[in-house]
């Protein structure tokens, strides 16, 4: 694997859509129950307006078990270089890649990634950071 596409499936799985639930606006309006309401942080996207593109495509990190951190012998936490700290890394088998895209795009950008991936794995990457408009 070469470290060109790492760097695009890094950048593929960190990108970001806006919230459904708060609509990219970070706050939820609730209403107490007594009539008035509230403005409150939302849940789904923890207050930042933004959800994974591709959630399924993010696999629990195996060094640190999603954890972020690894304690060394002497008890501190250090970074987990495998993750840098985010508790999942990008998966490496384009076929969930391809079932994770293949719901938010249409049947021809579908079409086009499914003959990519059989000429390779860089080439499959490629089409689908320029299909969703991600850039590294
Ligand atoms: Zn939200
Ligand atoms: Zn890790």
């Amino acid at each position: 694997m070469t470290n060109e596409m790492e760097k695009l499936q890094l950048a593929l799985a960190m990108a970001g859509k806006e919230c459904p639930t708060c609509e990219g606006t970070r706050v939820v309006r609730v209403c107490d129950g007594g009539g008035d309401w509230q403005i409150w942080n939302c849940e789904v996207c923890h207050g930042t307006g933004k959800v994974p593109l591709l959630e399924l495509v993010r696999e629990k990190c195996p060094r640190c078990g999603g954890y972020g951190f690894l304690t060394e012998m002497g008890g501190d936490d250090i970074l987990c270089s495998s993750c840098q700290g985010r508790g999942w890394i990008p998966s490496t088998d384009p076929w969930k890649w391809f079932e994770a895209v293949h719901k938010i795009l249409d049947a021809t950008e579908v079409a086009h990634l499914s003959w990519a991936i059989w000429e390779g794995e860089q080439i499959f990457y490629t089409a689908l950071a320029k299909a969703l408009g991600v850039r590294e």
